[in-house]
């Protein structure tokens, strides 16, 4: 495949359940940007540490990433960009708790795909997810650092199990815990016709893996983002659900002229709710009335641990419940 052309759309929603969205997603794509042509760096981040702090952590990370990759001379080496970007934004978020002590618990999973021609190299770390959807199949690119994702390896729990498990937000990795992290990262060779979603737990722990499959293949892009946002939402919403979603087409194909490449550097997340709203539990678990009136009357009830569903923990905040 020559030079790719890529079509993105990304998308943010708090789901139905939170005020809050600690997750933040954010791009950088095309020449005016200072990237080579057909390439693109992309990045999602889901915060953790609570009311104003994952929101300030999921954020602090994308903005760095992005800041790190625009000033890079580095594009011949794609995979120690990417690892030292999020090793910068690692110290960002440490430095940052350690300033102030309403963010002392902050931290932020952080998955990076950069596209380069043909080349896709992914970053991670925590349990946000990289998939392939090609061909109709769905495949999970990225290995998550979550208890569950490590009892499933050792044989200790079916991936059913894993799915189901009160446990499957803890995550024994993220940035901001420590002054070093350990970034894994990876390398793919993409085809036209390929599609890239790179989500938060918000929407791979609701809706089943097919139909992520079947919403990923829908041919605009924009409506596929926003469909995969509506079914976490129809299934109940419990968690921030974030989805970039990235179509690869041949370089040799007429772009549709609606639709381009952004050519721009952007950090999106929505308005956190202000702070004076009482005790933080209380905002996280709160059903907001407002936005499940507008869910499908149809729709499957939540889980019944959809309140606590989805708040990422870190490994030893789990180990100190217990
Ligand atoms: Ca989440």
């Amino acid at each position: 495949m020559s030079t790719p052309h890529l079509m993105v759309a990304q998308r943010t929603d708090p789901g139905l359940l939170r005020e809050v969205n600690e997750d933040s997603y954010g791009l950088l794509a095309g020449p005016q940007a200072g990237l080579p042509p057909g390439s693109g760096v992309y990045i999602v981040a889901d915060g953790l540490g609570g009311h104003a702090a994952g929101d300030v952590a999921s954020r602090l990370a994308v903005e760095t990433i992005l800041q790190a990759c625009a000033h890079t001379s580095s594009w011949g080496h794609p995979h120690d960009l990417l690892r030292d970007a999020i090793e910068e934004a690692n110290n960002a978020v440490y430095r940052r708790a350690r300033q102030d002590a309403a963010l002392a618990e902050m931290g932020t999973t952080v998955v990076a795909a950069l596209i380069l021609d043909d080349m896709l190299m992914l970053a991670n770390v925590g349990d946000s997810r990289a998939y392939l959807v090609r061909e109709g199949e769905l495949q999970q690119l990225t290995r998550d650092h979550s208890w569950v994702a490590k009892a499933v390896e050792d044989g200790v729990l079916t991936r059913e199990q894993a799915r189901h498990h009160p446990d499957r937000n803890v995550i024994y990795r993220s940035l901001g815990a420590a002054s070093s992290v350990d970034v894994q990262t990876y390398e793919y060779r993409l085809q036209a016709g390929d599609r890239i979603l790179l989500c938060t737990d918000g929407l791979t722990d609701v809706v089943p893996d097919a139909l992520i499959a079947e919403l990923c293949t829908t041919p605009d892009v924009d409506e596929a983002a926003d469909r995969l946002i509506s079914a976490a939402n129809n299934r109940g919403g419990p968690d921030n659900i974030t989805a970039t979603l990235i179509a690869v087409s041949s370089g040799d194909a007429v772009p549709n002229p609606r639709r381009v490449t952004p050519h721009r550097m952007e950090t999106v997340r929505r308005p956190s709710a202000p702070p004076s709203q009482g005790p933080s539990a209380e905002r996280a678990t709160r059903p907001r009335t407002e936005t499940a009136a507008k869910a499908d009357p149809n729709s499957k009830a939540p889980p019944e641990d959809a309140t606590a569903a989805g708040k990422k923990r870190r490994w030893w905040q789990r180990r100190r419940r217990g």
